[in-house]
């Protein structure tokens, strides 16, 4: 006896993924922070970040120290670099394991150069150029200077911010880039070993800074632009994928799944054996989405359910129990899916659940 394959699976492509790296690499000019955090997206922590060892990146970049651990325990060599304020119950096995903190606080600083008494700990600075995420502002860049030149348990070796609007408001991004540019430059005693940086992908896409030599892509690497207009340049990683179960034949009139949305004319429907609860969103249902079925675009019938959806395959000459469907990836963009469902691509994607079998190819 044979394992069933499963009813919904993710294929990642590999070599997408390393070519969206090179794009990356070569539209900025700069060294790359590859962001896994969120399971790399939902890809797979440990297998994107297996791919990306070989890549020569000085940081994979985590969300904590729970991901920091998976990718230490699975002997990635590439450094993690912790995204964001650290809890105060996570610095202990950071400074033990060698992880790059950013640091947001005073508080953090205190903590972390305590725990760097015997071996110091090396770390970067995060600057609150408007994210208000946590962070030095302006006000207080001089007093952590100060401070750190009190710190003996701290190597700063970088320094770093986030942009909240890149891919919303131009001219807020670009006084930010300013802003942050004149901050680094009051950092005194930078080296070429320094790293500095501040654009995530929408960033690195359409800004230039004076003063980084690193970049923080995360939705880019997995193919989907945040700015549409350069969504040519890359290649979705993701084929969300499933399979028919059964075709029915159903008279006009007839209503289809939860809250019985009514046909308008006889129609041939066919089942999909994943919904909701293999993260295709709920918030999807009678929006005028399609999956791409047999080569023809079919469109959602009524409310997607946890574990089916139902197609209409009127229009299809072939359509048998067994046949695959695409429910996003390089012919249907989970970025535009997204749009329709009220959300952002990287919840959809991050929101892919354990029951979908990631096959990489
Ligand atoms: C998530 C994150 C990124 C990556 O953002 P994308 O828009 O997916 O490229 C970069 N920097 C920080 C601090 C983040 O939290």
């Amino acid at each position: 006896m044979t394992e069933s394959p499963p009813r919904a699976w993710a294929e990642i492509d590999r070599s997408a993924l390393h070519d969206n790296l090179q794009f990356a690499r070569r539209h900025s000019g700069k060294e790359i922070m590859a962001v896994i955090k969120g399971g790399a997206y939902g890809h797979g922590l440990v297998e994107i970040a297996k791919e990306l060892d070989s890549q020569n990146l000085p940081f994979l970049g985590v969300a904590n120290a729970g991901e920091a651990r998976r990718l230490f325990k699975e002997g990635i060599r590439t450094r993690p670099y912790i995204l964001g304020a650290t809890l105060p119950s996570e610095r202990e096995e950071i400074a033990a394991c060698g992880w790059t903190p950013c640091l947001c606080s005073f508080e953090e600083m205190e903590h972390f150069n305590q725990l760097g008494n015997d071996s110091p700990i090396k770390a970067h600075l995060a600057l609150d150029t408007g994210m208000g995420r946590g962070g030095f502002q302006p006000r207080q860049l001089g007093e952590a200077l100060e401070k750190l030149g009190h710190c003996p348990g701290i190597i700063l070796t970088g320094v770093g911010s986030h942009l909240p609007v890149a891919d919303e408001d131009t001219e807020f991004t670009r006084k930010q880039f300013e802003l942050f540019d004149s901050m680094v430059e009051s950092i005194p005693g930078r080296d070429e070993t320094f790293h500095v940086h501040l654009s995530n992908s929408a960033g690195l896409l359409d800004y230039h800074s004076r003063t980084t030599n690193l970049v923080r892509p995360g939705l880019l690497l997995y193919g989907i632009s945040p700015l549409s207009a350069h969504q040519k340049n890359l290649k979705p990683v993701m084929t969300f994928k499933s399979r028919v179960s059964v075709v029915n034949h159903l008279p006009k009139g007839h209503g289809v799944s939860y809250g019985r949305t009514i046909l308008e004319r006889d129609t041939k429907a066919a089942v999909l054996g994943l919904g909701y609860g293999d993260g295709y969103p709920r918030s999807l249902s009678g929006k005028g989405v399609h999956v791409l079925l047999n080569g023809s675009l079919c469109p959602l019938l009524g409310r997607v359910t946890m574990d089916q959806i139902i197609v209409d395959v009127t229009e299809l000459e072939n359509c048998q129990p067994g046949d695959e469907a695409e429910l996003f990836g390089p012919n249907l963009l989970v970025s535009d899916l997204a749009v329709k469902a009220g959300t952002i691509p990287w919840e959809i994607l991050t929101q892919i659940t354990p029951r979908v079998t990631r096959l990489y190819r």
